[in-house]
């Protein structure tokens, strides 16, 4: 297609990840069409973005009306409304009872980066842990505290001083076969201990930034006795225990916030993505205390929390209440969990099914036993969908992404596993071409 060929030459090959030459005219609800008029269900939500779904009458109009009184005037120097409306419910709806604050940015990574520096400066240390096979996005800041692809750093370093990556728990493929989930939990606090005892002082640690659920490693959950135990360290020694909720937050997995499925009370949330179905919005909510201390122009961005945005996340947060996207979430994803469940038991290349809510991952594999990533299932199987129209990606070479906008009906949904089940069957049967390899190049 001519426009594909055109974006190809006219753009840089670092920003982006193809999966299929889709070019995207117009989207509603959880159903998007292409430009020739194809219409495709969608699993990816806009890579986790908009969880209302696709142009929300409500967000939409939420968006004109502040458009036409005032698109910006920098939040930096002025007050206003939609600022504040929507400050007041972030407030309310982040975990913990205490009294909390909000900084805002443009989009997930400027985010992080806004909490080291708040941790940094909260708590007079300099030192940050994260972990292996995290994303935290494309700034400096929160690609130093990624630790996912080789890509992302290779050449352009020196990254961000004094951050350390320990491991995090994946009870699917456990750091020693046969482990229990609370082994596996188990040993990788005992990593972190071995590393506050030998190389990471715990008294010059500000903050763990953690994703409740890995997203893009593949969707791996980890134990909750891993979320209490790190917590309790956390306390042990004043550090900081930051959820890093752009993937997971705003429902995605049927509460508020990621964290909240572990009943463990962060210090503070990391919002991007989905907080304004799609508009450019990002913040951090933290303890009141925490940002205190945080003097201008420590963070602050221009266009940050421009009431436009404001608008959409207020309107975001209302649908969300409104349409009970958090319940349907629930429901919906326990049904999907469900049927591939059934489907794992007649293909073997099925490995693991995971996930809560509707943030789920189908972890395919070229033997159970070893549980090597099986790329070419994986790539085959999103190219077969989507000539289906079902928009499907996968993580980490092999964990099909299931994402979907929370409005999703069970009909749209039940219609996609169709497909997905269609298509795993082809590509049992040998029916889907080498020639698909060339195009999928997955993330
Ligand atoms: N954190 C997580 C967990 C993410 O999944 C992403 C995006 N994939 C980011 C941060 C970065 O967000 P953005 O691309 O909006 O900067």
């Amino acid at each position: 297609m001519k426009l594909i060929e055109e974006e190809k030459a006219l753009s840089s090959p670092g920003a982006k990840i193809p999966y299929y030459p889709l070019a995207i005219a117009r989207g509603k609800g959880a159903v998007v069409e292409d430009l020739d008029g194809r219409s495709y269900i969608d699993l990816l939500a806009s890579a986790g973005a908009v969880n209302t779904g696709h142009c929300h009458p409500k967000v939409v109009q939420a968006i004109r009306d502040q458009a036409e009184k005032l698109i910006l005037y920098t939040p930096v120097y002025m007050y206003q409304e939609p600022v504040v409306r929507l400050s007041r419910e972030l407030v309310s709806i982040a975990p913990g009872p205490h009294p909390k604050r909000v900084f805002y940015g443009l989009c997930g990574s400027d985010a992080n980066d806004g909490a080291i520096k708040m941790a940094r400066v909260a708590t007079g240390r300099p030192k940050i842990v994260s972990f292996i096979r995290s994303y935290h996005g494309s700034t400096f800041g929160a690609i130093s505290l990624s630790a996912i692809s080789l890509p992302m750093t290779r050449s352009i370093g020196p990254l961000l001083p004094e951050i350390f990556h320990v491991p995090y728990p994946d009870p699917y493929r456990p750091p020693v076969a046969g482990m229990t989930p609370d082994q596996v939990s188990d040993y990788c606090m005992e990593q972190i201990r071995i590393a506050f005892e030998s190389s990471i002082p715990a008294d010059e640690v500000a903050a763990f930034i953690i994703e409740p659920i890995q997203g893009d490693a593949g969707l791996i959950v980890p134990p909750v006795k891993f979320m209490e135990d790190l917590r309790a360290l956390c306390d042990r020694h004043g550090i900081l225990f930051i959820s890093e909720e752009v993937q997971q937050g705003f429902g995605r997995t049927g509460k508020w916030f990621g964290i909240e499925n572990f009943g463990v009370v962060p210090d503070a949330v990391v919002l991007g993505k989905a907080i304004a179905s799609g508009l450019p919005l990002s913040a951090v909510v933290a303890r009141a205390e925490l940002m205190e201390g945080m003097e201008a122009p420590v963070h602050l961005f221009t266009a940050a929390g421009n009431p436009v945005c404001c608008e959409a996340g207020r309107a975001t947060i209302e649908v969300i209440r409104e349409e009970g996207l958090l319940e349907h979430a629930s429901e919906l994803g326990e049904h999907v969990l469900g049927r591939f469940r059934e489907m794992q038991k007649r293909y073997a290349f099925i490995g693991d099914v995971r996930g809560i809510g509707l943030s789920i991952g189908v972890d395919l594999v070229t033997d159970r036993d070893t549980k090597e990533r099986h790329r070419v299932a994986a790539s085959k199987i999103c190219y077969r969908a989507w000539e289906k129209g079902l928009l499907l990606s996968f993580f980490s070479g092999s964990v099909l992404r299931i994402q979907p906008p929370l409005v999703i009906t069970r009909q749209e949904m039940d219609r996609a596993l169709d497909i997905i089940e269609e298509s795993m069957e082809e590509f049992e049967r040998g029916r889907i071409p080498d020639s698909v390899l060339e195009c999928v190049k997955g993330w």
